[in-house]
């Protein structure tokens, strides 16, 4: 039976950490505010968009919402982030994504300074971050090295499969992973025999983006095993990309779905506008 790393625990220990350094920070006389801006209404961006205004008030920093009609245009949203990224009190700036199809998306992240870019997804953090200088790390990444990290997995000379390489999950985190010394192998939809790939892997981190696609074929004997998917199946109910009760009996860890990689994306968050506000030159 596999240890059930529990992503809602550790995010809620790093919030805490980060509400106490909050309150340090204050004392320093150093505060800030996330400006959220939501355009549109899609009801899966508004539940992140509370949950993360949510974020900001429990560990005790300001949000500023900013909620545009759908009918806004780039101009428009590209001038509210060159305003945002003039404001001093204004240490993050968050674009809840996906934009509706008239905006570029690329656009909009490049138009974020990237001193507030705490998504991480500006050209110039990736760009820091390949090359092991500081910046904002992507937050969904950053949250899984800390679930491997905060469960005492090893990482360092672990071989590391990550399924997936689009820009906000797999590249990032397998740059992660390297950075933390595993040996690491992308596989993406063009790979030849996945399974076989797959079962290499001492630690699997799966962002397929399919519905229960990873089952106990693609598994080694005692390898962790992080779930990154999320997805509602026919019954409506919260699945991941691993096909859970196949893999667990085989895996030494894994994360469930919910509560895995899910909250530590928000913690992250959160712990990059507190890294804006303690580096804010005054
Ligand atoms: P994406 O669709 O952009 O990328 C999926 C990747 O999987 C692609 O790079 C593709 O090459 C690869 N892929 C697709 N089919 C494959 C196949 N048959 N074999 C091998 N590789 C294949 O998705 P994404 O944005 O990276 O997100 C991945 C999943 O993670 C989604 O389910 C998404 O909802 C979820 N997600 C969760 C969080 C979180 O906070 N937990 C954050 C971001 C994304």
């Amino acid at each position: 039976m596999a240890k059930l790393i529990d992503g809602k625990k550790i995010s809620q220990e790093i919030k805490d950490e980060l509400k106490e350094k909050v309150v340090a920070l204050k004392a320093e006389g150093k505060t800030g505010a996330l400006a959220v801006i939501q355009v549109g209404e899609d009801p899966a961006s508004s539940v992140y968009v509370r949950n993360k205004k949510n974020a900001c008030a429990y560990i005790g920093i300001e949000s500023l919402a900013y909620e545009l009609p759908e009918s806004t245009t780039e101009e428009e949203l590209l001038k509210l982030i060159e305003e945002l990224n003039e404001k001093e009190k204004v240490r993050g700036i968050l674009v809840q994504l996906p934009l509706p199809s008239h905006i570029c998306e690329d656009k909009v992240i490049q138009a974020i300074s990237p001193e507030k870019d705490v998504d991480g997804f500006h050209p110039q953090s990736v760009g820091a971050m390949t090359i092991g200088e500081k910046s904002f790390l992507s937050c969904t990444p950053s949250g899984i090295i800390q679930l491997l990290k905060r469960s005492g997995v090893e990482i360092e000379g672990k071989h590391c499969v990550v399924i997936g390489r689009s820009n906000i999950v797999g590249k990032p985190m397998a740059l992660l992973m390297l950075r933390e010394n595993a040996t690491v192998t992308i596989a993406h939809s063009r790979t030849k025999n996945l399974p076989e790939l797959c079962k290499q892997a001492d630690i699997l981190i799966v962002a397929i983006g399919k519905p229960r696609f990873i089952g106990a074929e693609y598994v080694k004997e005692g390898a962790v095993v992080i779930d990154v998917g999320i997805h509602r199946d026919e019954n409506n109910k919260l699945c991941g990309d691993v096909k859970f009760d196949e893999v667990e009996p085989i895996a030494s860890a894994i994360t469930p779905v919910p509560g895995g990689v899910g909250p530590m994306t928000i913690a992250m968050l959160m712990s990059n506008c507190v890294q804006s506000i303690e580096e804010k030159r005054r």
